[in-house]
C-alpha cells in the first residue's frame, strides 16, 4: 500500500497550475523583480503580478483590493488584526479598559496572541466555550459583550473539527455595538463561500497553504468603510499602505493568486466530490462500532471527518497507521502528548480525545484512496482491540 495523504486540513499540496506561476516568478528570464521597484520594466511587471494576484483575492472575498494586506501566512495576520487593532485603539486614549471577546478553541495563533495581550496589554478576556458540539453560539456572544469590549475574534471553521460558526449571525448582533469584528478565516476559504460584505465582518484572516496555494503567504481582510484601524506589527518600508512592511514575494503571491482563481471557479465541484467521500470514509469506519463523531454532524464543512475510537491507545492507534497521512487533534500541538485542548473542550475523556483521528480529505483524493483508508483502519482497529 502506498502512503496516502489524508491531512489536507494541516496543509495542501500546491496545485500544479499554481506550481507552474510559482517557477515562471524566479529567474532571471521569469517575473523575479521587487514589485516596489519603480524606475524600470522588471518591477512593473512584478507590480502587475500582484495586483493582479490581490484582484484575485478581493474577488474571491468580494472586498475592494485596497482591503486586502498581504501577510506571510494566518498566524501573522491573526497577530496583525488583534495586536494592531489593540494598540491602534492604546494609542488613541492610553488608559481605556479593553475588554476581547474570543473561544477556548480557537488556533493557538489567535490563544497566544490574546493572551500576550492578557500579560502584557492589561486587556481582559472572556474565553467562551463551545458546546457537546463543537459550536460557539452567537447567544454566547451576546452574553457576554460588555460596555469596554473592543474586539470579537473567532474563527470561522474550527481547524480539528470542521465545525462552522455562524458568523454572520454574530456580526449582525455586534451592528450597534463598537466593537470590532476579526474572523480568522483559514480553514473556510477553499471550502465555502467567504464573502466579507455578506458576512458583515471588519477583519478576516486567510493563508494560501490552505487551499493550494504555497506557504508563507497569507492575507488579512482590513474593513475600509468604516475603516477599521490597525498599527502595523512589522516596521520598514511602509508597504502595504503602512500597515506591513516588507518586499513582497512576486512568486508566492503570483501562487496564490492563482490557488485563489482555482477555488472561484472549483469551489462547488470540489465541495461536492469531497463531501461524497467524507461521507463515505465515515459510513466505512462508523461501523467499526465504538467509534465517535467529534464536532456536529451537519454544521460542518465537507472536508473534515475528526473520531475517536473507543478501546484503543491513541498513539499506538496512530503509530499503526503509518502508511495513512492523518492528524492527532490538531497539527500544531501535536509536537506535544497532550490531548488535543478542542477535543477537551467539548467534553471528551483524556482517553477518547487521545484516541483522535483528524482526517481530511481533498482535492486530489480518490474514491480508490477512501476504500484503502478505510480497509487499512479497519484492519488497524480490530487488531489493536483484540489485543
Ligand atoms: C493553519 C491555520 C492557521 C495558521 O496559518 P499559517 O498560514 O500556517 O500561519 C491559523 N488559523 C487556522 C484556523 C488555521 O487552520
Amino acid at each position: 500500500m502506498k502512503s496516502l495523504y489524508l491531512d489536507y486540513a494541516a496543509t495542501t499540496p500546491c496545485a500544479p497550475e499554481v506550481a507552474k506561476l510559482i517557477s515562471e516568478c524566479l529567474t532571471l528570464d521569469g517575473n523575479f523583480a521587487n514589485p516596489a521597484s519603480r524606475s524600470h520594466r522588471f518591477g512593473w511587471q512584478a507590480e502587475q503580478a500582484v495586483e493582479k494576484a490581490r484582484g484575485q483575492v478581493a474577488e474571491l472575498l468580494n472586498a475592494d483590493p485596497r482591503e486586502v494586506v498581504w501577510t506571510s501566512g494566518a498566524t501573522e495576520s491573526n497577530n496583525l488584526a488583534i495586536k494592531g487593532r489593540v494598540e491602534y485603539l492604546r494609542l488613541e486614549t492610553p488608559d481605556i479598559p479593553l475588554h476581547i471577546i474570543t473561544s477556548s478553541i480557537e488556533h493557538k495563533a489567535v490563544l497566544d496572541t490574546v493572551a500576550y495581550l492578557e500579560k502584557f496589554h492589561n486587556v481582559d478576556v472572556t474565553y467562551l466555550t463551545p458546546d457537546a458540539d463543537g459550536l460557539i453560539l452567537p447567544s454566547q456572544v451576546e452574553g457576554a459583550l460588555r460596555d469596554d469590549t473592543c474586539l470579537v475574534t473567532l474563527m470561522a471553521v474550527n481547524n480539528e473539527l470542521g465545525t462552522i460558526t455562524d458568523i454572520p449571525a454574530i456580526a449582525k448582533l455586534l451592528k450597534k455595538h463598537s466593537a470590532v469584528f476579526h474572523v480568522d478565516a483559514a480553514q473556510a476559504v477553499g471550502k465555502m463561500v467567504v464573502n466579507v460584505q455578506a458576512w458583515d465582518v471588519d477583519l478576516l484572516s486567510l493563508s494560501a497553504h490552505k487551499f493550494y496555494g504555497p506557504k508563507g503567504i497569507g492575507a488579512l481582510y482590513v474593513r475600509r468603510e468604516p475603516q477599521v484601524k490597525i498599527i502595523s506589527q512589522m516596521h520598514g518600508g511602509g508597504h502595504e499602505r503602512g500597515m506591513r512592511s516588507g518586499t513582497l514575494p512576486t512568486h508566492q503571491l503570483a501562487g496564490m493568486g492563482e490557488a485563489t482563481r482555482l477555488v472561484s471557479e472549483q469551489l462547488s465541484d470540489d465541495e461536492t466530490r469531497i463531501r461524497t467521500l467524507r461521507d463515505r470514509l465515515w459510513q466505512g469506519i462508523e461501523i467499526l462500532g465504538d467509534v465517535h463523531l467529534n464536532g456536529h454532524e451537519s454544521q460542518r464543512v465537507a472536508n473534515h471527518l475528526n473520531v475517536s475510537f473507543g478501546g484503543v491507545d491513541g498513539e499506538i492507534l496512530l503509530a499503526s497507521l503509518a502508511k495513512v497521512a492523518v492528524s492527532s487533534g490538531s497539527a500544531c500541538t501535536s509536537a506535544s502528548v497532550e490531548p488535543s485542548y478542542v477535543l477537551k473542550a467539548i467534553g471528551r475523556s483524556d482517553v477518547l480525545a487521545h484516541a483522535g483521528l483528524r482526517m481530511s480529505v481533498g482535492r486530489y483524493t480518490t474514491a480508490d484512496d477512501i476504500e484503502q483508508v478505510i480497509s487499512e483502519i479497519s484492519r488497524v482497529v480490530t487488531l489493536l482491540r483484540k489485543q
